[in-house]
């Protein structure tokens, strides 16, 4: 149903980030190792995903643009322990309601690739089509058809900048994938994947300041089923900004209070007195002891024992930098 895929896009789809979100999240699930983004006019022309990870088989592809049809839970047990990003079988439908949709995909040992088509919500069939093993997305026009939302995307380097700052959050999650961004038909970013130390340090330089590594303190703690592993920036980091602070649960990159709070404090009672800390931190936990599916487009997490979590966080920080001060 065209229209109830249009009003589900106004939860998931706010603007070409959000749909980029959705869409890369879909090709780390199907397991790529490369992930190319294009966009042209701050996405709102266009947006091209290209991964080379699982495909999806012919017969499939019409399943993976309807409601609600996801590969990823078969159980409620699923749904409980749900592993991966996006499981809720809304982002391929609602970003197709409302744009001239694409999907093009070959499976690893598929013949040919193959394309369907579908034009705001309109599906197509099947058509054979060239392509290596992987998935193209592509979304053209987006809210073509819905002229408020249209009108309400911002200037185009408003719109791109909002990608970068989401591809930079992606690329640090999953530092062993490569990325590429361009814009308007020029690279502008490249992510290299990265797999021993040194490269992992240099990708993390590259994201946040040269500097940083040698100025951050690395951590990997474990307790009461809780891990914190990751990098802290410690005062004497060259740029240290509140936009350099990525805290991830279960690498899906998450805005939360407990956290920023526990967070905060510990820099506070340790010596940072009002400083933004830079941090990328993973907190590692039992996927059913944390819902990350609160809102399809917003990076908020319910835990289900919020206290036990801000006091792992606050105290194996805290011991951390206290380390570091001695
Ligand atoms: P969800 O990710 O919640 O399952 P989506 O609407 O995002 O729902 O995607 C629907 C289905 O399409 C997925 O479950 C998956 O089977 C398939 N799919 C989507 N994108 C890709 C991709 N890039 N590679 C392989 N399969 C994909
Ligand atoms: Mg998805």
């Amino acid at each position: 149903d065209t229209l109830v895929d249009q009003i589900a896009a106004g939860e998931v789809v706010e603007r070409p980030a959000s749909a980029v979100k959705e869409l890369v999240e879909n090709a780390l699930d199907a397991g790529a190792t490369r992930v190319e983004v294009e966009l042209e006019e701050g996405g709102a022309r266009l947006i091209r995903i290209r991964d080379n990870g699982a495909g999806i088989a012919r017969d499939e592809l019409a399943l993976a643009l309807s409601r609600h049809a996801t590969s990823k839970i078969a159980s409620l047990e699923d749904l409980e322990a749900v592993a991966t990003m996006g499981f809720r079988g809304e982002a391929l439908p609602s970003i197709a309601s409302v744009s001239q949709f694409t999907i093009t995909s070959r499976k690893a040992d598929a013949e040919r690739a193959w394309c369907l088509e579908c034009d705001g919500g309109r599906l197509g069939e099947p058509e054979p089509a060239q392509h290596p093993p992987g998935t193209t997305v592509e979304a053209r026009e987006l809210f073509y058809n819905v002229p408020a939302r249209r009108r309400f995307l911002r200037a185009e380097r408003t719109e791109f900048g909002h990608v970068e700052d989401l591809l930079r959050a992606l690329a640090l999650a999953r530092m062993d994938v490569e990325f590429r961004l361009s814009h308007n038909g020029k690279l502008v970013r490249s992510w290299r994947p990265s797999r021993s130390e040194d490269e992992l340090l240099r990708r993390l330089g590259e994201t946040l300041g040269t500097g940083f590594p040698s100025q951050s303190l690395y951590l990997d703690e474990s307790a009461a089923g809780f891990r914190l592993s990751g990098w802290v920036g410690l005062p004497t980091a060259a740029r240290s900004q509140a936009d350099q602070q990525y805290f991830y649960v279960n690498r899906r990159l998450v805005r939360d209070r407990t956290v920023a709070h526990a967070l905060r404090q510990a820099y506070a009672d340790v010596l940072y007195h009002g400083r933004h800390p830079a941090y990328v931190l993973f907190l590692e936990l039992d996927p059913t002891r944390v819902d990350v599916n609160v809102h399809p487009a917003k990076s908020e997490v319910r835990f289900r024992d919020q206290r036990l979590v801000h006091d792992f966080l606050y105290r194996t920080l805290h011991r951390a930098l206290a380390g570091t001060r001695a």
